[in-house]
């Protein structure tokens, strides 16, 4: 999508459409076209804000604050990475195959289904310690940033 097209979809009042635009945005990196978005939406985020968006096990307006939080950061320079503390849904796996992180696991504890793993952000090396929990269907992580040695 272009910038306009994924600004027109989070400005329409139509959940469906606003919910492909945080797709979009949480899928993005490239800065250029997150502050074209950032430009047009963010000065409109209460009305962006006041759709009615519903959700499952994890409520819909958890992806629009993040992407919004994302276009806050796209108008700076702080690294994308700062993202994940405020997010507990972003996939590691995903994460590591867009090549934004890379990481290993430290421990496994199977009598809770969790995992700790040791990451850092390809980009400015910033380092996570991200403990990772599952059940009914949905998975979570605790991201810490650990101080770069
Ligand atoms: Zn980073």
């Amino acid at each position: 999508m272009t910038p306009y097209e994924i600004s027109s979809s989070l400005l329409e009042n139509n959940s469906s459409r606003v919910l492909a635009g945080c797709v979009e945005v949480r899928n993005s990196n490239d800065r250029t076209i997150l502050r074209a978005v950032a430009e047009r939406v963010l000065p409109k985020r209460a009305q962006v804000e006041d759709i009615e968006l519903d959700g499952g096990i994890i409520p819909n307006k958890h992806w629009l604050q993040s992407a919004l939080t994302r276009l806050e950061i796209s108008k700076g320079d702080t690294c994308f990475c700062a993202m994940y503390p405020h997010s507990e849904f972003y996939d590691l796996g995903k994460e590591q195959a867009s090549h934004n992180l890379s990481t290993e696991l430290r421990e496994r504890i199977l009598k809770t289904w969790s995992t700790d793993h040791i990451s850092h952000c390809k980009n400015c090396g910033q380092c996570f310690e991200v403990h990772r929990e599952s059940g009914w269907h949905v998975s979570w992580r605790k991201w810490s940033e650990l101080e770069v040695p």
